[in-house]
């Protein structure tokens, strides 16, 4: 099969790899039908995140080619949507609704889904199958319930985003915009979108932002005050993962507010004494994406919100290596990868 391989950072080849094999009777195989760049697929390539050989890749749909014996849940012919931590969907923690940090938790990165099949473990804790074969615009949708919609739902469901109250979202990327999206869809009386992007301020507005704040640092949270009566937001969502994002965020959240962060943080460090008298309820880390998955396959299929707009550049998986680029120079905000 073809897949995308990081040979180092800034070089990206689609080369032959090895067909995916059931190893253990969990397993499933899908082949997949679209796949995408994540933003933290860039922290290799540029380098930040050392890189060798390494197979790319971690949001998937597709459909079941092959199931181990143990699989119940998902049959061959199933069109699915899988998060990117494999996770059996079982355990004490996956019962907490922390599926992400079940007792079989793997990235689905180690497994590099950018490429035409994947061997999924645990099958019937991590993919969810949907209703029936989906319309062919509905796939970009669907895809990104994968990651980008799940991550950004559970920062706002962290943030504890909901009926009167004020949502502020740091980041402008497709985790963000998603965030935004979660935030309307609780019911969030305002939302504001801290962006610098024209079309991002405009995406974010498509899915309900009603303000939008162009500051950032110190500044950022002084509009952000500004805003709220001097209070900050209720509930904020950090979805970047650098230093100056995360203080932003830490600083626009009101006493006794909820932060939910999901960028992933690379070298942040957050000073003991801020956070302490921030006084601030605080959730993050890899989204439970499963959590969400069943609802968030609903919502899209009845066509009540439409996450694949955050998609803005597609390309066959043969030119993986131009969507990085995209991504990595700001052209696009997200690449989808058609097989
Ligand atoms: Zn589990």
């Amino acid at each position: 099969m073809r897949g995308v391989v990081m040979y180092t950072a800034g070089d990206v080849r689609v080369e032959e790899r090895e067909d995916p094999k059931i190893l253990k009777p969990t397993d499933a195989i899908i082949r997949l039908t679209a796949t995408c760049i994540c933003g933290s697929d860039l922290w290799p390539y540029r380098g930040v995140e050392p890189v060798d050989h390494q197979v790319m890749g971690h949001e998937y749909v597709g459909v079941v080619e092959e199931v181990g014996a143990d699989v119940k849940n998902v049959k061959v012919g199933d069109f699915v949507v899988g998060s990117f931590v494999i996770s059996d969907n079982t355990c004490e923690i996956c019962r907490s609704g922390f599926q992400s940090k079940c007792v079989h938790a793997e990235f689905t990165s180690q497994i590099g889904t950018q490429a035409e099949k994947a061997r999924i473990p645990y099958a019937d804790g991590t993919l969810v199958p949907t209703p029936g074969r989906p319309d062919e615009d509905l796939i970009p949708s669907l895809l990104a319930a994968s990651d980008v919609l799940g991550t950004g739902w559970f920062a706002a469901v962290a943030a504890q985003a909901g009926p009167g109250k004020t949502v502020a979202v740091v980041g402008d990327g497709a985790v963000g915009l998603m965030a935004v999206l979660a935030a309307k869809q609780l019911g969030a009386e305002r939302i504001i979108a801290m962006s610098r992007h024209p079309e991002r301020q405009a995406l974010a507005r498509f899915y309900g932002a009603t303000d939008i704040v162009e500051e950032r640092g110190e500044e950022g949270v002084a509009k952000i005050k500004e805003l709220t009566n001097g209070l900050g937001a209720h509930s904020v969502v950090e979805a970047v993962g650098t230093q100056e994002s995360f203080m932003q965020a830490v600083g626009a959240t009101r006493g006794g507010g909820h932060l939910g962060y999901v960028g992933v943080n690379y070298d942040v460090a957050i000073p003991g004494l801020e956070l302490f008298f921030a006084g601030i309820h605080t959730l993050g880390g890899p989204a439970p994406v499963r959590r969400f998955l069943p609802d968030l396959i609903q919502l899209i299929w009845d066509r009540t919100i439409d996450p694949g707009k955050v998609f803005d550049l597609t390309l066959p998986l043969e030119q993986a290596a131009e969507g990085y680029k995209a991504m990595d120079e700001r052209r696009a905000t997200k690449v989808l990868l058609t097989l």
